[in-house]
């Protein structure tokens, strides 16, 4: 039974990667920080809390990190934990670079000291690109991050590829563009529309206010992505993958379909507001996924139109107060 050591195991993919190496005969570890709210906990929610081993672990502190990994003792080591937000980051810029990036640096030092033989999977960002060159975005794309997060996000990248060119080391990254589940925290604009759409349907709102609609994203399904992460550590050879589904769609599309889904026009209910705005990008931040198409064989299997309606059937059972109806399983 291999080990798998999960940082960031509370967050939307850290749920859902667990769910997967369960199923794959893993045994699954995770740190979490002792600051964390786990009454909401992604891993209550799919039912996963009793299948795993929790160490508390501060990506502050080495020597914490170092008993994680004693603790563990690692086949692969998933690399989720970070500040994730594109706007907490810009409130927060020392933070995010203490975690998103050092913290990186000091999972590595000890990753080398205490498991080098471990694989090491980190989750880079589309955010790395930044101002994009081209589109669609390749592993190739110069990176040019336009926030302290995708700056955090490509300092924790070159030290992973410097582990693999300089060390030799199993060390992978994968380039993941946005992804979405009903697990995603209601930070995200996907999850603000999708919970204003089921309280507006159960008139407890009356109007959602956005910024630019026409922003473009590349939205993919978080179960999908996960699959992904353990295809690319199952390769014989590490190397770097974008995880997209190569497929462009602007916002106002993704609320069109959420208010589609409770059969009301996004038009009655959504004010937009220049306060919100951020400029729509001049080139679409979009990924293509042949690399990891071809050398895996993964392709995404849940499109745009069922991850909105998934995620507004389960915002519209939070609001119900029957939480223990959502099904937010997906199947291998
Ligand atoms: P989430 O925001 O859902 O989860 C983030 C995880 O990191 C949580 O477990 C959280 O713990 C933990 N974390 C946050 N701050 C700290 C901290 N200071 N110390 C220790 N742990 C912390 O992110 P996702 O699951 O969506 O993303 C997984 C990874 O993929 C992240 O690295 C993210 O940057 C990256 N990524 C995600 C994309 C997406 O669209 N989802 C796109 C591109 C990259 P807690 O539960 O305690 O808050």
């Amino acid at each position: 039974m291999p080990n798998a050591l999960i940082t960031g195991i509370t967050g939307q993919d850290g749920a859902y990667l667990t769910q997967l190496l369960l199923k794959k005969n893993y045994r699954v570890i995770g740190t979490v920080r002792s600051a964390s709210d786990h009454e909401h906990n992604t891993l209550t929610a799919l039912k996963l809390q009793d299948q795993v081993q929790l160490i508390e672990a501060d990506f502050m502190d080495m020597r914490s990190l170092a008993r994680a990994v004693e603790l563990a003792a690692p086949d692969e080591i998933y690399h989720l934990a970070a500040q994730t937000s594109v706007a907490a980051s810009w409130e927060r810029p020392v933070e995010t670079g203490e975690i998103t990036a050092l913290g990186t640096a000091r999972l590595v030092q000890v990753w080398r000291e205490v498991k080098p033989g471990a694989r090491f999977f980190q989750a880079a960002s589309s955010e790395m690109y930044g101002k994009v060159a081209e589109s669609p975005q390749t592993e190739a794309t110069p990176f040019h991050p336009q926030s302290p997060y995708g700056a955090a996000k490509l300092y924790a990248y070159w030290i992973i590829v410097g582990c693999r060119e300089i060390h030799a080391a199993h060390a992978s990254c994968g380039i993941l563009f946005n992804h979405e589940s009903p697990l995603r925290p209601s930070n995200f604009v996907t999850r603000k529309v999708t919970q204003a759409v089921a309280r507006i349907k159960q008139g407890l709102q009356n109007e959602l206010i956005m910024g630019n609609l026409d922003v473009q994203r590349d939205w993919g399904f978080a179960g999908d992505y996960v699959r992904a992460m353990w295809h690319i550590m199952q390769q014989g050879e590490p190397d770097d993958y974008v995880i997209a589904t190569g497929k462009v769609h602007s916002l106002r599309e993704f609320v069109d379909l959420a208010f589609k889904c409770v059969g009301l026009n996004y038009q009655d209910y959504v004010r937009t507001d220049p306060a919100f705005f951020r400029p729509a990008d001049p080139v679409a931040l979009v990924g293509n996924p042949s690399k990891l198409a071809s050398r895996t064989g993964w392709e995404p299997r849940v499109n745009l139109e069922q991850i909105v309606a998934l995620m507004v059937e389960a915002d519209i059972k939070r609001v119900l107060k029957q939480e223990e109806l959502i099904d937010y399983t997906v199947e291998d």
